[in-house]
């Protein structure tokens, strides 16, 4: 009889040390395309593992505000390099445990390179402003300085790239950070701290508590002595989050729930909107923030536009993300996968047209997995749930517009405001788009996905609260501004009464 395979025990990692949860509670990971496969058992934590963790990250916020940027910098680009060399062991292992394809994995992991070399290069920033005084023999110069130790709370979608989003602007800004990383992706996030440890970075400085959102995460979030939050996930859970944080005046940044518009005109590259509209809508099986869930086609052209699409659509294979041939992969989880098809029901039953797919895929090879197929609902009204709710899966909504007005008016008619584009080939509707949609992120002749480490990324509406991920922007949440003035007269001087 073959020995029965003993899945791994992963710990918490606090104060430098790999902890089982105080409770001994665990639960399981399990590979959302054949759910037979047991990826790993994790600590169930609660508020005693993450109230140990909020202290050493307190602890150790100490005496790393104290190292300088360019030497926590270099740490920092030693994990980058680890990255580097590790990158393809890393995206199998993220493809095992979230479902997207190997080439988004690769991408994932690319994103944590590029945040985490960018950063490393802010070690010998961290810009401030020294400028001329008012009064004669004195300086004035305003610096950036670290918040404490921060509360990281990350999604399952980029296990990988979110939590380096969030982590190494925190870390080289001269914080100390406690991540709760999603309970369907904790192995990526574990793997991320193993390579911050093996680049140097001290104990107590990065603290990893594993566990459930109400378990884990919202003590967290109410933790004594966190200095700030930052957040990524539902606008529901990011609503209370926000609440919480209030009560205590904690910074808290909030990167929530898109329903992201694509608008090809008539004059538009179709076969380029098309690509972009199949990577948009159906890349990462449609779970991203900035996925492309609205497509409005102009009037002229919006039959082809549909049955391309559509036929797009049914070419696309769905299935394990290992495999080199599968496109889209299966969905995260169950509630997921349930969610979709109930959205698919209250399309139908709101009169959109199925253009193509609209069921669940269950035969054979996706018997143990969470697939559904590419699904597109023709003929929408901006009014339809489907076309302004957030779905999360690979549904897309088609909606006919006439005059560029029209769709810049559905395009914002949504709560959300995170990721918009348009296709054309005319620069003043291009530039009139880009102006107009009341979105954090614009594209031309892109799909509403790309974002790229460098840039500012985050949404307006109820998509965030006014702070940015990523860039130097990054930098303004995870720092506070302190003004610094240095009088070398020798007399008192009195700003606006010595005039
Ligand atoms: P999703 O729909 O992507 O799972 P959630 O907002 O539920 O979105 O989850 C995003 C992250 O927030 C996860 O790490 C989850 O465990 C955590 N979370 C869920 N509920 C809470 C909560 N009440 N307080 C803090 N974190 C939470």
């Amino acid at each position: 009889m073959a020995a029965a395979v003993v899945p791994t025990t992963f710990k918490n990692f606090i104060n430098g040390e790999w902890l089982d949860s105080h409770s001994g509670c665990t639960f399981e990971n399990r590979n959302p395309a054949d759910t037979s496969e047991l990826l790993g058992i994790f600590p169930r934590s609660d508020a005693g593992d993450v109230h140990a963790a909020v202290e050493s990250a307190r602890a150790a916020y100490n005496t790393w505000r104290l190292v300088p940027a360019p030497k926590r910098a270099e740490i920092l680009f030693r994990a980058a390099e680890i990255l580097v060399r590790r990158k393809e062991d890393l995206a199998r292992t993220m493809t095992t445990e979230m479902g997207k394809v190997l080439a988004e994995t690769r991408g994932d992991v690319q994103e944590a390179i590029d945040m985490t070399y960018y950063m490393a290069g802010e070690g010998r920033r961290l810009f401030g402003q020294t400028t001329p005084s008012e009064l004669p023999s004195k300086m004035a110069m305003s610096v950036r300085q670290p918040l404490g130790a921060c509360a990281l709370i990350t999604p399952w979608n980029f296990p990988m790239a979110i939590p380096a989003w969030k982590m190494m602007p925190a870390l080289v800004a001269g914080n100390t950070v406690v991540l709760k990383p999603a309970e369907d992706t904790p192995i990526s996030a574990t793997l991320l701290f193993e390579i911050l440890t093996e680049a140097g970075i001290p104990p107590g400085v990065i603290n990893l508590v594993h566990g459930m959102g109400p378990e884990a995460g919202a003590p967290l979030v109410a933790g004594d002595g966190v200095a700030a939050v930052s957040f990524t996930g539902s606008t529901e859970t990011g609503r209370a989050v926000s609440l919480a944080c209030a009560r205590d005046f904690k910074p808290c940044h909030l990167e929530m729930g898109g329903k992201n518009a694509m608008i090809v005109m008539a004059d538009a590259n179709l076969d380029l909107a098309l690509d972009g509209a199949v990577w948009g809508a159906f890349g990462t099986t449609g779970q991203r923030c900035t996925a492309t869930s609205r497509i409005l086609v102009q009037k002229h052209i919006y039959d082809d536009f549909r049955d391309r699409l559509a036929e797009r659509a049914k070419a696309l294979r769905v299935g394990n993300g290992l495999e080199a041939s599968t496109e889209v992969g299966p969905l995260i989880n169950e509630a997921q996968l349930q969610k979709v098809m109930e959205y698919v029901q209250i399309g139908r039953n709101e009169g959109a047209k199925i253009a193509s797919g609209g069921s669940r895929l269950q035969k054979a090879a996706f018997a143990n997995g969470w697939f559904h197929e590419p699904t597109i609902f023709a003929d929408c009204a901006p009014g339809m749930r489907i076309a302004r709710e957030e779905i999360f899966g690979p549904v897309v909504a088609l909606i006919p517009f006439g005059a560029l007005d029209e769709a810049l008016e559905i395009a914002n008619g949504v709560v959300y405001g995170l990721s918009a584009s348009i296709y054309t080939r005319d620069v003043n509707q291009a530039l009139r788009a880009a102006r107009d949609l009341q979105t954090g992120i614009v594209y031309v002749n892109a799909p509403t996905i790309g974002a790229e480490t460098h840039l500012p990324f985050g949404g307006t509406k109820q998509t965030g609260n006014g702070h940015r991920e990523a860039g130097s922007a990054a930098l303004d949440f995870y720092t506070e501004w302190k003004t610094i003035y240095m009088d070398y007269s020798d007399r008192l001087q009195r700003a606006q009464i010595d005039t």
